[in-house]
C-alpha cells in the first residue's frame, strides 16, 4: 500500500472501505471482484489481478471491524485498531518501487492481500488518531445514514458523510424554518 505518498490517504482508504457497503440499505456498491480490484488499484494495492472471491470475502470481514472502529469510544477504537494491526502482522517496509519515492508500506509483499487491505487501514486510522485526535472519526450526521468519513478539514467541521447529505439536512431545515414561520415553500 502506498499510503504515504498522500497526506491522510490510509485514514481516506479506511472511510471509502467501510462505505462500499450502504449503512442502512446494505446494500454492495462493488459487487464483483472486478470492481473490487478496480477500487483496490486506486488506493495502489498491489497484486490485485490475483484477487479472488475469497479474498473478498475476507477483505469484508475486515470491512466490518473496521467499521467498528467508527462507532467505537477512544479506547474502545484504539483497542479494535491494535487488535487488528497485531492479527495481521503489520510490518513496515520502506519502499521506492514502480520510480515512486521513498515511502512506507505496512506489511511485506508477501502477506496475503485481506491482510494488506486491513493494515493499510488500520494504520491509517491509527496514524490519524494519533496525529489529529479519535475525535476525527466521524459518523455522518444525516437522520438517515450511518455512513463514515474522517475529518481532514483544518477546523474539524466535517458533520455530513459527503455532499448529498450535507445538501439534503440543510433544505430540510430550510423547510423547517419557512413552516414556522408560517410561510409555505
Ligand atoms: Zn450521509
Amino acid at each position: 500500500m502506498d499510503f504515504a505518498h498522500y497526506n491522510n490517504s490510509g485514514a481516506v482508504f479506511a472511510e471509502e472501505l467501510v462505505n462500499t457497503k450502504g449503512s442502512v440499505s446494505g446494500n454492495e456498491y462493488l459487487p464483483t471482484v472486478e470492481e473490487w480490484q478496480d477500487f483496490l488499484t486506486r488506493f495502489g494495492v498491489k497484486g490485485v489481478s490475483r484477487l479472488t472471491v475469497a479474498d473478498v470475502e475476507e477483505i469484508k470481514g475486515f470491512r466490518d471491524r473496521i467499521r467498528d472502529v467508527f462507532f467505537a469510544d477512544e479506547e474502545g477504537a484504539i483497542k479494535l485498531l491494535n487488535d487488528i494491526l497485531s492479527e495481521v502482522a503489520a510490518t513496515p517496509q520502506i519502499s521506492n518501487h514502480d520510480g515512486h519515492p521513498w515511502h512506507l508500506h505496512y506489511s511485506s509483499d508477501d502477506a496475503p492481500i485481506s491482510h494488506r487491505v486491513a493494515a493499510g487501514a488500520a494504520m491509517g486510522l491509527a496514524v490519524l488518531i494519533v496525529e489529529k485526535g479519535h475525535e476525527r472519526l466521524g459518523i455522518c450526521a444525516a437522520d438517515d445514514c450511518f455512513d463514515v468519513f474522517v475529518d481532514t478539514s483544518r477546523n474539524k467541521s466535517k458533520r455530513y458523510c459527503n455532499q448529498t447529505c450535507c445538501t439534503k439536512v440543510n433544505v430540510a431545515a430550510h423547510r423547517a424554518r419557512k413552516k414556522e414561520a408560517g410561510t409555505s415553500s
